[in-house]
């Protein structure tokens, strides 16, 4: 059991203005920030991340979305974060999502929906890597 995950809060997050209330979420439940910082991704590291879904019918549109305004990227801890970030947000369909979630509460639908978390340890771990370099990590953080 590992006890970081990644959180994104994604372009329509930063457009409806929700940075804030987001994060307030996210440290009432108990959560610590370890990294953070606003990015614009571009296709090619879009692409990256999500490689996984790369035959999905969605894919392209998820690419359009990720790429569509700034996201912002953040390294969270708590004992079993993976899990715990997962019940925080939610089902990735918001009409799906249970009452309190984040997703719940912000998203609109399967594709907008807010905000992302790691599915594994194994995935949150490269995926802390994908935004944030050991070097930054060990400079804030000593790890
Ligand atoms: P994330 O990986 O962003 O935390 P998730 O793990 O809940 O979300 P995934 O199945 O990994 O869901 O899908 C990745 C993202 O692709 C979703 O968060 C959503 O933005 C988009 N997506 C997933 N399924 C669909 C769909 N059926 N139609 C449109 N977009 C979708
Ligand atoms: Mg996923």
């Amino acid at each position: 059991m590992s006890n970081k995950t990644l959180a994104i809060l994604k372009p329509d997050c930063i457009r409806k203005n929700l940075i804030g209330e987001v994060i307030l979420k996210i440290t009432e439940a108990g959560f610590e920030i370890k990294g953070l910082k606003m990015v614009k991704l571009t296709e090619a590291s879009a692409k990256g991340f999500y490689e996984i879904h790369k035959n999905k019918p969605f894919f392209n549109d998820l690419i359009k979305y990720m790429t569509s305004g700034p996201c912002v990227p953040i390294v969270l801890e708590k004992e079993n974060a993976v899990e715990e970030f997962r019940k925080l947000i939610g089902a990735t369909d918001p009409a799906k999502a249970a009452e309190g979630t984040i997703r719940k509460l912000y998203a609109t639908s399967i594709q907008e929906n807010i905000i992302h978390g790691s599915d594994s340890d194994e995935n949150a771990q490269k995926e802390i890597n994908h935004f944030f370099s050991r070097k930054e990590l060990l400079d804030i953080n000593g790890f």
